[in-house]
This record gives C-alpha cells, structure tokens and sequence, in this order.
C-alpha cells in the first residue's frame, strides 16, 4: 500500500482563490478591502523571504498589504506606538508581527498589544480563549490549515481519534482545540508522553508538530491513518548542501499510512494561505459581517 499524497501546495492554491473570489465580493458588496499589515524588526534573511511572500499573495487575492519593516536597533517604545497606529487604522484590518523579535525587545508584550481583532496570527490570549470556549477567533494558521488538509481526506473528522505531537502555544495547543471542537477524541503528547510510540499507534489522524527530523517512524502509525506532517526542519543534504525534513520518516510512512502530507509542499503552504484567510476573517469581523464560507 502507498498513501495518498496531500497536495499542500494545489489545495492551497484553491484556498487562495476562493479568499480573492470572497474578497471581491466583500469589496464590492460591502465597500471593503482587506488590509494585512506586517512588521518586520530586523533583516533575518528567513523572515524577509517569508514576509515577501505574505506581501505577495495578500496582494494576489485583492487585498492592501501593508509592510513596514524597521531596523534591529527598533527600540520597544517605538515598536509598541507603531502597533498602536495599526490597531487605530480603520484600513488595516489584519496585523502580523513577524518573530523572532530581537532579544531587546518583550515579544509577549508586543504581541498582547496587537486588537484581538487584528490579530490574524491568532496569538492574542483573547483569542486563544475564544477558540478553547468555542466562540469566533482568530486561530493560528499552521493549525487552521493542517486543519483544512485533513478535511480533504475526511469531510468529517467527528469521533476519529486524533494524536497531536506538541503542545506549543503557536502549533500543538490550537490544533488540539480545533480538533476537539471537530468532536475528534484527542490525544495531546509531549516529550514528557511514555510509550509515545504505542500514543501514536492509536490515531487515526496523527499531526507532528516537533521540530525533530524524521522522528515519527513507520511503525509508530496505524494502518490507513492519515498523518499530517507540521515539522520543518532543514538537515545535511548531498554535495554540502542542506534539504528540509519533517517530523515524520517520509519513506517509511507512505508504506502504512492511508494519506500524508510531504516536507515541503504540505503544511507550509497553507499557513500563508491561512494569513490571508484570517485577514479575511478580521475585515468580515470587523464589519459585523458573518464568518466568510471558504
Ligand atoms: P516548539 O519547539 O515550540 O514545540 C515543540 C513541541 O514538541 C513541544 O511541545 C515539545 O514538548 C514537543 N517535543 C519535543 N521533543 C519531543 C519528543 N522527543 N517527543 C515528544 N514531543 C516532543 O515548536 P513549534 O510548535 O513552534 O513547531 C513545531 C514544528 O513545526 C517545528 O518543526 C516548526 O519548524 C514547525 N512549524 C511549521 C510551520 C509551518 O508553516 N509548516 C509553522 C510553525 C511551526 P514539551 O512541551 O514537553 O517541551
């Protein structure tokens, strides 16, 4: 048996275009457009690469992308007064600071300073108590779109059993949520979890959300499960170049799973589809509209 292979990149290329096609009926329907605006302090080369591409498919679905990057020597005062301009600015309907800030600056403090309702990296502890009470939120992208991703091979995902492996704020624990509130039984483990193995061997749905290469071996899966691979990590590759891994042992999965999501081309993909879905979100949001239907 050979699993299926969650196309990550063509799903979330449909993603985006229902979010332009909702977009432009909110625009003309309704007189808004979406903006996103993202805040990048510093030149990390691997977060610039990823704020150009947020710019670029904001602007693709018929949004405003708004970007403001400032120097590592940002001070927090000047940092926090910019958000408080974007949480003011009745065109900015979605903010993204993008981390790692540098170490002078309290990144829990910038992020709480974000409105709720611009929140769209879902992050605000208002929202991550929306979603755990079941009420509208902005939730984080990675779990919105590992989400989706799993819904492409089961519509519904009522009284699966899942397993999340992690139980970070940004990936393990939202996940967890919104699988429970997909009525999922769930199973969150943790490098504290025994027997992580024998855990992972009763999922029917099975997210890995680490950060450690190819960890999850075959025989960790049930037959005909479908394993959701978060993890992104970058190892020695031939000629002295580099190649990136998930959390999962790719090979030896496709052999006992039913369906997969390939290191690259699966999770990632979504998130920036999910940015801009949450953009959405927030401009319906904020005009009293009901949650858009993608
Ligand atoms: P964190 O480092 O914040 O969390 C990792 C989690 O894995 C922790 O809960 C930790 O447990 C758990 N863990 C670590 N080692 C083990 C182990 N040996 N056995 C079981 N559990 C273990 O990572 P993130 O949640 O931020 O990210 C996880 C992965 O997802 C990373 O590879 C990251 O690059 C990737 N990622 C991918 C995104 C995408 O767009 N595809 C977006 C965000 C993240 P404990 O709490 O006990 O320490």
């Amino acid at each position: 048996m050979s699993a299926t292979i969650i196309d990550g990149k063509a799903i979330a290329q449909e993603v985006r275009a229902k979010i332009a096609t909702a977009a432009a009926a909110l625009s003309k329907e309704h007189g808004i457009v979406p903006g996103l605006a993202v805040v990048l302090v510093g030149s990390d080369p691997a977060s610039e690469v990823y704020v150009r591409s947020k710019s670029k498919a904001v602007i693709e679905a018929g949004m405003r992308s708004f970007d403001h990057k400032l120097s590592a020597d940002t001070s927090q005062a000047d940092l926090l007064a910019l958000i408080a301009q974007l949480n003011a600015d009745e065109t900015v309907h979605g903010i993204l600071v993008q981390l790692p800030l540098p170490s002078h600056i309290d990144s829990t403090l910038v992020l709480n300073s974000v409105d709720p309702g611009k929140d769209v990296d879902g992050f605000h502890p208002v929202n991550a108590g929306r979603l755990a009470t079941g009420q509208r939120a902005l939730v984080p992208c990675t779990p919105v779109g590992s989400v989706i991703l799993a819904k492409t091979i089961h519509p519904s995902l009522s009284g699966m059993d899942a397993v999340v492996i992690g139980r970070s704020n940004i990936v393990g624990k939202p996940l967890a949520q919104l699988l429970l509130g997909e009525n999922c039984t769930v199973t969150v483990a943790h490098s504290k979890t025994k027997d992580l193995a024998d855990v992972c061997r009763r999922a029917d749905l099975l997210f890995a959300a680490v950060g450690r290469p190819e960890m999850v071996k075959g025989s960790w899966i049930k037959p005909g499960a479908t394993v959701i691979d978060v993890g992104i990590n970058r190892v020695p590759g031939e000629a002295g170049k580099t190649r990136l891994v998930g959390d999962v042992d790719y090979k030896e999965a496709l052999a006992v799973a039913g369906a997969i999501t390939p290191v690259p081309g699966g999770v990632g993909p979504m998130t920036i589809a999910c940015v801009i879905l949450n953009t959405l979100r927030a401009a319906c949001a904020s005009a009293g509209l009901p949650e858009p239907k993608i």
